[in-house]
């Protein structure tokens, strides 16, 4: 499953493919959406946003294309002539004079306008989106001390797409070690310097896996790593995936733990338990 910073390089190759050009060609696999396409031709796509694990796509006229990948959805790119050898189904197809943006395999895509967004169950559901609203770790900081949020441990908070959209199971367990937190804490259990330190680790950990394409590990550590023929799985994360491996500022074996139904992966001297 794709967490947000995926999604948010997704959005950006849609957005450097087909952003701002004239639509000559909008196709719906659906025909319910098929038969509005014919409206959509000549408008451009102006903005193309993340949501979480969400895309939404804004035209030109004010209408908006909404995909959620749910687990297979991928979306490829082509010359507008041309169309990627692919086994899987072809969903959506957006393509200007020079490119076509291709949706495969999506489990959702719905067609609304500005209003319609206002109201849509999935919208109005999605939490703060990091990525997609440019907030700074102040802004953060705000968001978690909604006191909606105060009294769930962040082990099960940290997955609630209604709390920070698009953070996934591996980011779950990266912000927590880089925040320095058990997944048993609660919000209202922490200082302003422990807010502070998860709302920036949040915020760090978003936007480096967009830049690396997925490694939430230090820079400068993964670049020696990398350098002395590490494998790119073995330096990725600090704690996600590292069962029984040191921890890289410790030594101390990360353990795996099971919270909220999906694994969750810790350092023991990072992150002890709370006392009680
Ligand atoms: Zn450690």
């Amino acid at each position: 499953m794709p967490e947000g910073p995926e999604m948010y390089r997704v959005a950006r190759a849609v957005a450097r493919a087909v952003a701002n050009q004239p639509l000559r060609e909008v196709w719906f696999a659906f025909p319910h959406l098929q038969r509005r396409a014919g409206a959509l031709l000549n408008q451009r796509v102006v903005e193309v946003r993340t949501l979480g694990k969400a895309l939404l796509l804004h035209l030109s006229d004010g209408s908006v294309i909404y995909t959620h990948n749910q687990l297979y959805g991928r979306w490829l790119f082509s010359a507008p002539d041309r169309r990627p050898e692919t086994g899987r189904q072809l969903r959506l197809a957006l393509s200007t004079q020079q490119r076509s943006a291709l949706l495969y395999s999506a489990s959702t895509i719905e067609l609304i306008d500005a209003e319609q967004v206002r109201s849509h169950p999935f919208l109005l559901r999605a939490g703060l989106d990091i990525l997609s609203s440019n907030v700074d770790p102040a802004a953060i900081a705000e968001w978690l001390r909604e006191p909606r949020f105060a009294r769930r441990q962040l082990g099960h908070l940290l997955l609630d797409q209604s709390f920070l959209a698009g953070v996934g199971n591996y980011l779950r367990s990266e912000i927590l070690y880089l925040a320095g937190l058990h997944p048993s804490q609660r919000l209202i259990d922490l200082d302003a310097a422990k807010i502070a330190a998860l709302a920036s680790a949040a915020h760090e950990l978003m936007w480096r896996s967009v830049e690396t394409g997925g490694v939430t590990n230090d820079a400068a550590r993964t670049a020696a790593l990398k350098a002395a023929g590490w494998r790119r799985s073995d330096y990725r994360h600090f704690v996600f995936g590292r069962e029984g491996q040191a921890c890289f500022e410790c030594d101390q074996p990360i353990v795996r733990e099971t919270v909220a139904g999906r694994r969750l992966y810790r350092c023991p001297l990072h992150q002890p338990e709370p006392a009680a």
